[in-house]
């Protein structure tokens, strides 16, 4: 289990950011580049909020959530963070359901009846 959060994220979005922009550049896609110039001065924009910059200050930069939003697999809501459960190394590790502390709660809660339904 792994937990993850917008604001881990937004330490990372600086990183994530010029990886896209190498991916890009990598695969002769710079005419998407072209078509977002903006986004060639995000990581050192983003690098300038220090080293425990804010998601929101990321957004404002970003123009969206893209690189700081976390979102709960079973109830599709935004949330500060989620733990991340089922990542397996088959997989890569990559991919896993992630579950909010509300959704954690009422699998518990749910857990807890069905115990006590069937003593
Ligand atoms: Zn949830």
């Amino acid at each position: 289990m792994e937990i993850i959060s917008r604001k881990q994220n937004a330490k990372n979005a600086a990183k994530n950011i010029q990886e896209y922009l190498d991916y890009l550049i990598g695969t002769g896609h710079e005419r998407c580049i072209l078509k977002h110039k903006e986004m060639v001065h995000m990581p050192a924009a983003i690098a300038a909020l220090g080293d425990n910059p804010s998601p929101d200050s990321i957004d404002k930069i970003v123009g969206n959530d893209s690189y700081t939003s976390v979102s709960c697999s079973v109830c599709y809501k935004k949330q500060e963070k989620v733990v991340i459960v089922g990542q397996c190394e088959d997989n890569g590790g990559e991919y896993g359901f992630s579950l909010c502390l509300i959704c954690l709660r009422y699998a518990e809660k749910c857990m807890v009846e069905r115990e006590i339904d069937e003593i």
